[in-house]
């Protein structure tokens, strides 16, 4: 996630937090800085103050909009009516009014998250498997196959973001809902299980690719 926030107090003690939940905390002290690492690095959520030195925050939430679809928290110490309808109106997909507390921050980023994934694509293809999330059922070349509930969970997260990484972090927080003591034994387990299941080995990968230190990555086979 990306925090886009002058204040230097609030920039500590929201990462600290946040970092102790599972994100991965970038930070970007002005609106040009900020909007540079939207389309550079890619996350999977900005958390923005409304009030930075450079650039007015509505005009931000319109810049990013106008890139792509990446979900914004506005944060605003603002609490008027008409600023919240602005920044929706904007293009914001939530608020939260300051101050906050980092774990509210990182409910709202969860929930946030969980309504793109059910939202956004209920059936994954991904070469010859596929994963409908809502239904779910998986097929590998036409083939349905059995998962156990936390398989399924792995499984769908990593399809819902197929051709990216997901961070082991992200994986125990959102399939475990525990990112403090889920346990890459865990992971390991779950993902040696799911290739199994679709027929592959760590050896000999297909569809799950470990990219060490990084995180799990679901793709075709034939792409690297
Ligand atoms: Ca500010």
């Amino acid at each position: 996630m990306l925090l886009i926030e002058d204040d230097d107090q609030i920039i500590a003690s929201l990462s600290k937090v946040l970092k102790q939940t599972g994100h991965v905390v970038a930070t970007a002290e002005r609106a040009t800085v900020g909007l540079g690492k939207v389309v550079d690095d890619g996350p999977d959520v900005v958390v923005l103050d409304l009030g930075l030195p450079d650039i007015d925050g509505l005009d931000v939430i319109k810049m990013i909009r106008g890139y792509g679809n990446t979900p914004v928290i506005v944060a605003t110490a603002r609490d008027d009516d008409d600023t919240i309808v602005k920044a929706l109106d904007s293009g914001a997909d939530d608020y939260v009014v300051k101050p906050f507390s980092g774990l509210q921050l990182d409910a709202r980023i969860r929930a946030l998250l969980r309504r793109e994934r059910s939202g956004a694509q209920p059936v994954v293809q991904v070469g010859d498997l596929r994963v409908d999330i809502q239904a779910h059922e998986v097929t590998l070349d036409g083939t349905s196959i059995e998962l156990r509930p936390k398989e399924f969970e792995l499984l769908a997260l990593l399809a819902s973001r197929a051709g990216e990484v997901v961070s082991r972090r992200t994986i125990a927080r959102e399939v475990w809902d525990d990112p403090l003591s889920s346990s890459d034994t865990t992971i390991d387990v779950h993902l040696s299980a799911l290739r199994r299941r679709l027929g592959e080995t760590a050896a000999a990968p297909r569809y799950l690719r470990v990219i060490r230190g990084v995180g799990v990555k679901l793709a075709p086979p034939d792409e690297g």
